[in-house]
């Protein structure tokens, strides 16, 4: 395994080098979103200082460019996750806005009265409500796959769950609520011999391990760019070729169509059918450049690294008496998530902030994963592949802070 030249990848992210209330920074909020890297910022200023045009339109020269750098990003998806071909690449705001796309597209062509959708106890919000809010309108059922203590998705229920009426499961690759990494080739599997789609909120999964979508024979899959050191405001949505020819538009606008009257539309080709209107172009161009920058580091020793990092924060936060983590499934990914009894989360959330320690607090869009817990909302701390040993031991001493302060 290639080591970490640790100190030169902080040195890449500018943030780090500041302070928060008089402390340096230990940012522990990836999950959120992660930070920059110089060569991303680099190339927000870039865009804008040299090439700013819209794309896929215009003859002149800027418009050409930036359509290039744009469609470059597409192939760079294409390769990351290893689609068949860039047109099963469709350029998003993000995963909420592909998880709404396939909701509407797939479920105004294929979701009935009757039907049933499957998800997962442990889905972010926006992995729930496009399915309910399907279901309600097409009076179809939302199922959910429940889970175990340790916050593992519980196999056996899944299996009698899917059945002739299943026509979608939905589930999270990595929770990021607990860190869950969940069994989604095994899931796939079972659903493909029911010849259900599947689709993959790889919202947490896509910046810490390595995706192939063709070995996962994965049908969709959704994730955002600002978690994966790029901009807000850019997203993938993959899809089977079959599967998104056989879907109606999602929006309609510019650069979807081919013809346009007034008596009749003809629709684009893939990947434009599904990206009406002009896109957020620099993110989108800049993606490529979050790309690269986990290609340099490799994806698979970010994982070992981030992996190394978890056990560490986990067995340090075990040794303070009082602290439960929430969620130890066996397979976990760069979130450590707790409660301690007899004290809010966002008092903690507080007292780390005043030492500069950034951490979430609250049910972290997963509400129903907090109400099965009983509680109102833990701790996280979630990683990147920035972050050190020494974050974790400021972390550690000021949660035994705080937690003198408030127990
Ligand atoms: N799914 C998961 C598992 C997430 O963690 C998040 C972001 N917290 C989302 C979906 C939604 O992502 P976005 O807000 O970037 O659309």
């Amino acid at each position: 395994l290639k080591k970490f030249d640790i100190q030169k990848i902080r040195a890449d992210f500018p943030i780090l080098k500041r302070e928060v209330n008089g402390k340096p920074l230990v940012y522990l909020d990836n999950g959120a979103t992660t930070q920059k890297p110089k060569t991303v910022i680099d190339a927000i200023t870039n865009y804008y200082s040299d090439m700013n045009s819209n794309v896929h339109r215009g003859v002149h020269y800027l418009s050409q460019i930036s359509t290039d750098a744009f469609e470059v990003t597409r192939r760079k998806v294409q390769e990351f996750i290893n689609a068949r071909e860039d047109a099963e690449v469709i350029i998003t705001k993000g995963t909420t806005d592909s998880i709404n796309l396939v909701a509407a597209c797939y479920g105004k062509a294929f979701i009935h009265a009757g039907d049933e959708i499957i998800i997962s106890a442990m889905e972010h919000h926006s992995n729930i409500v496009p399915w309910q809010m399907l279901c309600e309108e097409k009076g179809a059922v939302l199922r959910v796959i429940p889970m175990n203590n340790y916050g593992e998705l519980d196999m056996d229920a899944y299996k009698s769950l899917l059945s002739e009426k299943t026509k979608l499961v939905s589930v999270t690759y990595v929770s990021n609520s607990l860190g869950t990494i969940n069994p989604v080739k095994e899931i796939i599997k079972l659903a493909h011999a029911k010849n259900v789609p599947v689709l993959l909120d790889a919202a947490q999964a896509v910046q810490h391990i390595a995706i192939d979508v063709q070995d996962l024979d994965v049908d969709f899959l959704a994730f955002s760019g600002h978690k994966m050191y790029a901009p807000t405001g850019v997203g993938v949505l993959y899809g089977k070729r079959e599967l998104l020819d056989s879907m109606p538009p999602y929006q309609g606008g510019g650069d979807m169509i081919k013809d346009v009257t007034f008596e009749k539309t003809t629709y684009n080709e893939l990947p434009f059918k599904f990206e009406a209107g002009t896109p957020n172009i620099e993110a989108g161009i800049c993606l490529a450049v979050a790309i690269d920058y986990i290609n340099d580091l490799g994806i698979e020793n970010i994982r070992a690294y981030e992996d190394e990092l978890l056990d560490y924060a986990t067995s340090k936060i075990k040794e303070i008496a009082g602290v439960k983590i929430i969620g130890e499934a066996a397979k976990k990914s760069s979130v450590l998530s707790f409660v301690v009894d007899g004290v809010h989360p966002y008092d903690i959330g507080v007292i780390l902030d005043k030492l500069g320690i950034a951490v979430r607090t609250g049910h972290h869009c997963a509400q129903p994963v907090m109400d099965l817990f009983n509680i109102s909302g833990t701790v996280r701390a979630s990683l990147a592949v920035y972050n050190t040993k020494e974050d974790i031991d400021n972390f550690i001493a000021g949660l035994t802070r705080a937690l003198k302060m408030l127990l």
